[in-house]
C-alpha cells in the first residue's frame, strides 16, 4: 500500500470525541494489498514474525481450552482488521467467530476474506463445518459489544485483541470499555490473549533519542514531548513504512493489570517479543509441530524446518522489535 494517500492532518486536529475517527479512517484508506505485493513489503519479515507470535498464543491458547472443552469454542477476534487471523480461527476448529473492528472498509474486507475462506474449505471436505462469523463494525472503546450480539446470552472462551488494544488507552473511560467488552462475555476459566506495543521500550527508546522520535527506515515513532507520560492519553505517532501511519497511546502495563481486576482477570503470562521468541525455540521442534502453531507461517513447503524458519523471520525483524 501507499501510506501517502493518507491525509496529513495536524496531530492536534482531533474532534472532542478523540481520535477514534482518525484511527479508523487510516485503516478504511489503507488498501488490502494482493499476496504478492505484500511480499515485496519491507516489512515482510516482520509482518511473518508477528504472524509466527500470534499464532504461537492463539494455538497454545486453543489447546488449554480443548483440554476442558473440546467442542464449541466461541471466540472473540476484538479489532480483527481485514481478518488475518481467520485461518489461524479455521485451523483451531473453532465453532463460533465475532469479529469487530471500528474500521467499516477492513471488516468487509475481512468478511471477504471469510467468503474465500469458505470456499477453499467446501472444496478441501474438511470434516468440521466452518464457523459462520458475525461481524461487528464499532468503537469498541465506546460502544459495549455484548448490547449488538446477535445471540444475547453468547459467551466467549477466548478474546483475542491482536495489537490493538492501545488504541484503546486514549482514556480511562475508553480503555475500560475495551476491557468491558473484552472480558465480560468470558466464560470462567476463559482467557483473554493479545499483543499491544511495549511501553517500557518505547518510553527507552525516547529517552535515549536526541529529539522527540526515534526509528529507522521502516518505522518512526514520534511522541509529542518527554518525561511526561500520562497513564492516559500518552499519544505518539507511529509510521510503519506503507502500513500504519496513525496515533497510538502508550499503555503502562501493570495499570492494565489492575484494570482488569474489575472484571474478574489474572494475569497468567506476559512476555517481550525477544523473551517470547527464545521461549518457543528452546522448546523442542516435535512440541512445535503438536500444537501446530507454525503451520500458518511461512507457507508451507515440503521438509521444511519450521523452527529454522521462524529464526528467520526473527532475525529479520529484529532491527524493528
Ligand atoms: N487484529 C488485527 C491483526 O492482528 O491483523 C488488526 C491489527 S491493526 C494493527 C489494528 C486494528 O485495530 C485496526 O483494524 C483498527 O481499525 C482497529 N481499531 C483501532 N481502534 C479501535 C477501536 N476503538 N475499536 C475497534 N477497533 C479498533
Amino acid at each position: 500500500g501507499d501510506s501517502k494517500d493518507v491525509e496529513e492532518k495536524p496531530a492536534d486536529s482531533a474532534s472532542a470525541d478523540g481520535l477514534g475517527d482518525k484511527v479508523a479512517k487510516h485503516y478504511n484508506e489503507h488498501p488490502e494489498g494482493s499476496k504478492e505485493s505484500r511480499k515485496e513489503s519491507p516489512i515482510f519479515h516482520l509482518r511473518n514474525f508477528n504472524n509466527w507470535v500470534k499464532s504461537i498464543i492463539i494455538g497454545e491458547s486453543l489447546e488449554k481450552i480443548k483440554r476442558v472443552n473440546s467442542r464449541d469454542i466461541a471466540v472473540l477476534d476484538l479489532c480483527c482488521g481485514k481478518g488475518g487471523d481467520l485461518l489461524k480461527w479455521q485451523r483451531g476448529r473453532i465453532k463460533t467467530l465475532v469479529c469487530a473492528d471500528i474500521a467499516q472498509v477492513s471488516v468487509e474486507q475481512c468478511e471477504e476474506r471469510f467468503k474465500e475462506l469458505k470456499k477453499t474449505h467446501e472444496n478441501r471436505r474438511y470434516r468440521d463445518p466452518l464457523f459462520e462469523p458475525e461481524f461487528i463494525t464499532a468503537d469498541c472503546s465506546k460502544e459495549r459489544l455484548a448490547d449488538q450480539y446477535q445471540d444475547k446470552d453468547l459467551q466467549f472462551d477466548l478474546t483475542s485483541c491482536q495489537f490493538s488494544f492501545h488504541y484503546s488507552f486514549e482514556s480511562s473511560e475508553q480503555a475500560d470499555m475495551m476491557l468491558k467488552n473484552a472480558c465480560e462475555r468470558l466464560k470462567v476459566g476463559g482467557f483473554f490473549i493479545g499483543t499491544t506495543p511495549n511501553g517500557y521500550e518505547l518510553v527507552r527508546r525516547l529517552e535515549k533519542s536526541e529529539d522527540l522520535s526515534f526509528g529507522n527506515d521502516v518505522y518512526k515513532v514520534t511522541f509529542e514531548k518527554k518525561d511526561d507520560y500520562p497513564l492516559y492519553g500518552c499519544k505518539y505517532d507511529f509510521h510503519l513504512e506503507g502500513v500504519v501511519d496513525c496515533p497510538e497511546f502508550l499503555v503502562y502495563f501493570p495499570l492494565l493489570e489492575k484494570m482488569a481486576e474489575k472484571y474478574n482477570m489474572k494475569l497468567l503470562y506476559t512476555k517481550t517479543f525477544h523473551d517470547f521468541f527464545r521461549e518457543k525455540t528452546k522448546e523442542s521442534t516435535t512440541l512445535l509441530y503438536k500444537m501446530k502453531a507454525l503451520e500458518t507461517y511461512p507457507p508451507r513447503q515440503e521438509g521444511e524446518n519450521l523452527v529454522s524458519s521462524a529464526e528467520d523471520a526473527y532475525t529479520h525483524a529484529k532491527d524493528f522489535l
